[in-house]
């Protein structure tokens, strides 16, 4: 019987996972099935870019896989019968069956952290939700906060405020902005955020959001008319309805090799995945997504052949935030995310950014043998 490989979710790690599997498995009976609610790949990392008015370019899915055999079906998953083997879909075949399962499904918005951010933010987790906000940035926005000091929150704020010049836009954050960055790094960052105008709302935690702005932790209330909530991603619930173990935020726990804790016969990678490593579990990026798809290809393809999958080694290499289009700053990291002394800023930053960026499409295209970070 021919043997079958289910990838859910053609983000970073899934379509990464899809490619590997079927470039190890040329010329074998195995299939290759990758399954996605849109027929075109999306570059997250870039969302901000798009909310802020720019242009992406377009990324059909089957343009993706000419040639490498992978089977795409576009649709919505809606469960797992992990007994059946079965993964159910919202559109036609409405069911696909699997032997090997690699879980890619990604995450969004984290939209219930607060009351009222669930019906008044806008956010840049999914290009629906960054086309939304692109068009009030365009259209009746006067000001408007951004909610969350990390990475997200920083690139969307500053690339808002450089396309959005004549908007009044504040950085809100619970703790100091670009935590865990070093001193040199966050000096650049708020240089930056100084000469773009950016408002700046250090340990100011949000309570929640109204029609008319956020209401702080302190009872304090800040007018904003458009509020960008990026202060965190969360997963879909399908991993830990299905019996998946999963981790406290739904993560699915997986093993050196990304096999699930529960169920061998399923793989996680990217950001619904989590999985140990130097410092503790993998955060969610597109730096650990792709290694990690690229592995669990490598692995479901290892345990076809007969092979014992080898350990993903995912470690960090560097934070790389963009600040508007012609400035940025490279944090250079340890192997667990702890920054160096190392960084690189301005434009030399936003060079290097762009050709990673560009760099991680090309991946894409030619998932070629993965070294950490060659
Ligand atoms: C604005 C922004 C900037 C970012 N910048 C950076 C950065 O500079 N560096 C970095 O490392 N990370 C960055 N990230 C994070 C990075 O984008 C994610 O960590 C990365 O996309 C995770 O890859 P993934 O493949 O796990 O998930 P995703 O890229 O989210 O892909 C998941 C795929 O699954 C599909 N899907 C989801 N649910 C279903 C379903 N039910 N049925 C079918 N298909 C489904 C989605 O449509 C998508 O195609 C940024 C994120 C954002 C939003």
């Amino acid at each position: 019987m021919t043997m079958h490989i289910v990838v859910l979710g053609a983000g970073y790690a899934g379509l990464g996972a899809a490619k590997r599997a079927a470039r190890r498995l040329r010329g074998t009976e195995v299939r290759v099935t990758l399954v996605n609610v849109s027929d075109r790949f999306v570059e997250r990392v870039r969302l901000h870019q798009l909310a802020a008015g720019q242009e992406l370019p377009r990324l059909p899915l089957r343009g993706l896989l000419a040639g490498t055999g992978v089977e795409l079906v576009v649709a919505g998953v809606t469960g797992i019968d992990l007994g059946a083997r079965v993964v159910r879909l919202d559109a036609a075949p409405y069911e696909v069956g699997y032997d090997l399962l690699i879980y890619a499904l990604g995450s969004g918005a984290d939209l219930d952290a607060v009351p009222g951010a669930a019906g008044h933010a806008f956010t840049v987790a999914t290009e629906g939700e960054a086309a939304r906000l692109r068009s009030r940035l365009a259209g009746t926005a006067r000001s408007v906060a951004v909610v969350g000091g990390g990475l997200t929150g920083i690139e969307a704020a500053t690339e808002i405020k450089e396309a959005h010049p004549g908007l009044e836009v504040r950085l809100v954050s619970a703790g100091p902005v670009g935590d865990g960055l070093s001193a040199t790094a966050r000096r650049h960052l708020h240089r930056a955020l100084r000469r773009l105008g950016v408002t700046l709302d250090e340990h100011t935690p949000v309570a929640g959001i109204t029609a008319e702005g956020l209401l702080l932790g302190d009872g304090r209330e800040t007018p904003a008319d458009t509020v960008v909530w990026a202060a965190g991603f969360r997963v879909a619930g399908l991993a830990a309805a299905a019996g998946l173990a999963t981790d406290g935020h739904g993560r699915m726990l997986v093993d050196a090799t990304l096999r699930s804790l529960s169920h061998p016969e399923v793989f996680g990678a990217g950001d619904a995945a989590a999985a140990r490593v130097a410092g503790g579990r993998s955060r969610m990026s597109c730096q650990t997504g792709l290694p990690m798809g690229l592995r669990a290809g490598d692995a479901a393809a290892d345990l076809v052949t007969g092979r014992d999958p080898r350990p993903a080694r995912i470690r960090y290499v560097w934070q790389n935030i963009s600040l508007g289009r012609h400035d940025g700053v490279t944090q250079f990291t340890r192997a667990d995310d702890r920054p160096l002394g190392a960084v690189l800023t301005g434009r030399a930053s936003a060079r290097f950014k762009e050709a990673i960026t560009r760099g991680t499409v090309w991946r894409m295209r030619h998932p070629g043998p993965y070294r950490p970070h060659a």
